[in-house]
This record gives structure tokens, sequence and C-alpha cells, in this order.
């Protein structure tokens, strides 16, 4: 059998190892990006759904468009002006099944084999597998605690010939939970219109914020209609709906429209149909609430956890926001024997940092997920992660 050659890259085996981990009951897994379970709104979905049933049953089943239920484009128009300040409206909205479509929509619709994609370093692993089976080449821009350097996006943009994309993740970026600064947003904007060049803004977890209000997105500095700007129901309601939006210009809305078209109809009408219910009847940002609250004790007790286990030459800085924190190790300390030591011996598992780097190194980082693990477990697996770091160290 003979199969694409866009697969050449795919290396089941690198993700196969922390598969089999979270797939073990017995493993305490630190390792995930999901949301905590017991905070999912069941009665509150099994409400609104007998109410989409009683309504609209003969639509919510029904096929429907490719872009979206309206009145669930109206809502993501309305919350992304109201909280990131992006002048949207409806019909600039397209709904996709989880950002990730829209990741794998970006890669179809401006990549061939060779295009360059610029990137932050490290970047979300789920980007650069999606891009890459479209063959992008990826150029990691430096990047600091504020966000990616200006002036290396410009002389990277200026010197490489064809930059197709530039992927960014300003909100508690996953995997190091950086929040880039407002001036850095602005001066992104500027720089990626200048040179006309696609810009995707991805946003899961900006709404998942400690304190004080989200800060200007990117796309609401947008003189030039390049930013496209991505957000996603799976980190405020539920992962398992596969519910996440779009807001790009009308030009670029209608490729990914019909890219979206042709790869699966339309998105789960009944699901987009439940969201817009849940909305009417119940408060979506209160419940938001609720879990930034739980999120944020969790966090802390993390930190401080690694703070008091973990040998003094690790460096974790506390995120403001979002389902992880980032664990710098000495170089020279392989994340990727850690982990093989934490799972096997102490059966205890994260993500070794290498994975989310464009290029090769980097092997000196962890990521640990706070908010799928409660306290008491979350205290217990950085013990056990902290007694592996000091034999291995
Ligand atoms: N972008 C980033 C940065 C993510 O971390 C994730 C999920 N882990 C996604 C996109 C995809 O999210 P979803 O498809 O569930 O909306």
């Amino acid at each position: 059998m003979k199969f694409a050659k866009r697969l050449e890259w795919c290396d089941s085996s690198d993700v196969g190892d922390i598969l089999k981990a979270l797939s073990d009951p017995e493993i305490l897994s630190l390792a995930g990006g999901l949301p905590a379970p017991e905070l999912f709104p069941v009665e509150e979905v099994k409400t609104a759904t007998a109410l989409v049933l009683d309504r609209e049953g003969d639509k919510a089943l029904q096929y429907s468009s490719a872009q979206g239920d309206p009145r669930l484009r109206e809502m993501v128009a309305r919350r992304m002006t109201d909280k990131y300040g992006t002048p949207a409206k409806a019909e600039e909205v397209l709904i996709t099944n989880g950002s990730q479509q829209a990741l794998d929509m970006a890669g179809k619709v401006f990549l061939e084999e060779g295009s360059v994609v610029l990137c932050e370093s490290p970047t979300y692993l789920g980007a650069l597998g999606a891009f890459r089976t479209y063959g992008a080449e990826f150029v990691e821009v430096e990047t600091d605690s504020d966000g990616m350097i200006i002036e290396d996006l410009e002389r990277k943009l200026k010197e490489i010939d064809d930059v197709r994309l530039v992927y960014v993740n300003p909100d508690f970026q996953n995997p190091t939970g950086i929040d880039w600064s407002v001036e850095r947003r602005k001066a992104f904007a500027e720089v990626v219109g200048r040179y006309g060049v696609a810009a995707i803004e991805d946003n899961p977890y900006g709404e998942l914020r400690f304190e004080g209000p989200c800060p200007p997105s990117i796309k609401s500095f947008d003189r030039d209609g390049v930013v496209i700007s991505l957000g996603s129901f799976s980190k405020i309601f539920s992962p398992g709906m596969r519910v996440a939006w779009m807001i790009a210009a009308p030009e670029i809305l209608s490729k990914f429209g019909d890219m979206k078209q042709n790869a699966i109809l339309c998105s789960s009408t009944l699901h987009q149909a439940q969201i817009v219910a849940y909305n009417e009847m119940f408060d979506l940002d209160a419940h938001v609430e609720r879990i930034c609250k739980v999120y944020k004790k969790r966090m802390s007790v993390l930190i401080d956890s690694v703070r008091e286990f973990f040998p003094k030459e690790a460096v974790v800085v506390p995120p403001a926001g979002g389902l992880f924190a980032w664990v710098e190790l000495p170089e020279g300390v392989n994340a990727r024997d850690v982990f093989k030591v934490a799972v096997e011996e102490h059966k205890v598992a994260f993500v070794p940092g290498g994975a989310f780097f464009a290029e090769p190194g980097h092997e000196n980082y962890m990521r640990l997920n706070f908010s799928n693990v409660p306290e008491d477990r979350l205290k217990e697996g950085i013990r056990r992660l902290g007694a592996v770091l000091s034999q291995s160290m």
C-alpha cells in the first residue's frame, strides 16, 4: 500500500509513550491539557438540550450551513468584541470543529511543500503537526516573557522569501503560559500588516485569566486584515463538543469556508444549538469565573510544590492563567530521560518540553498541567517528580 508523502514526517512513536502513560489508570498525569471534568456544567447542558429538542429538534438534528449557526456566530462576535476589543460581526465568524480544525484548514489554505511558517520558540505542538502535514518548514522567532521579539520577527520577514504564515498563541501560551504585553500585540499586528503576511492568533486560553480583564487581542490592532483570530469553547465549556470559531477578513474567511465545506460539510448542528441554548438559559461568564477560581488555586499549589520539592536549579514562573506551567531545568538535563524514569518507576507523567520546539535541542524543559489534577494529587505528583529530578541532576 502506498501512503501519501505528506505523512512521512509523522512519527507517532514520539507521542506514543505519552499516550501510553495517559491510558494507564495508575499513572498520576500532569501531561494532558484537559479541563477539570468535575466542572463541566452537565445538569445545565441537560436542561439546554431539552430546550433545543423541544423547540427546534427538526433543525437541530439536520445538516446546517458550513459557516455555522448564525445565533452562535452572533454570540461569538459579541463576546469577542466585549472581551478583547476584536471588532467582529457575525458574518465575519466561521464555526470550526475545534480550533484544531482551523489550524488544519490554514495548512490547506496557505501552505505548499517548503512554505515557511514563523512561530514562537517554543510553540504549540498541535500547530507544528497540523502545518507539517502540508509541507511547512518552521523558523522560530526569538521569544521572551512579553512575547515574540518584534525586531527578530521583522528581520525574518525581510530575509526569508516564502513566509506564508506567522503562528502565535499570545494568551497563556501552550506550553509556556506566557501572556504577551499589549505593546507587543500592537507592534506584531503592525509588522505582519506591513509585510502583508497572514498571521494566526490562536487563543483558546485567554478567558482563563486569574485576575483582571483580558488585554486587547492582536486582531483588535489589525488594520490590514491579515490577522486570523481563533477561539474555542473547549477550555471554557466543553472540548468534547468540538465547537470553536475563527474571525477573519471576508476574502480569507471564504477560502476557509470552502475548505470546511469540502472537508466536513458542516459542524454539529446539535452541539452549536446546545451552546446557544445554554447561553440563553445560563451565564457562561459566571461558569468561566468558577473555572478560573479552581485553576488559580491549583496553579498556586503546583508552583508552591515545585518550589518545595524540585531541586533549586529548576526555574518556574507562575502563569497568570491557562492550564500549564513551564519548568526550565539546567542545560544537559534531558526531560525525555526524566519522563521515562518518572513513568516507569514513580508512576507520574508530564510532557517533555523538547516536543514544543520547531528546531531540535531544547530538551531541558517540562510542561506541567494543573487543570485536570485535584490539589492533593498535584502535590503528590510534584513530590514524585522532585524525587526523580533529584536523582537525575
Ligand atoms: N491551540 C492551542 C494552543 C491548544 O492548546 C489547543 C488544544 N490543546 C488547540 C489549539 C486545539 O483546541 P480545540 O481544537 O479543542 O479547540
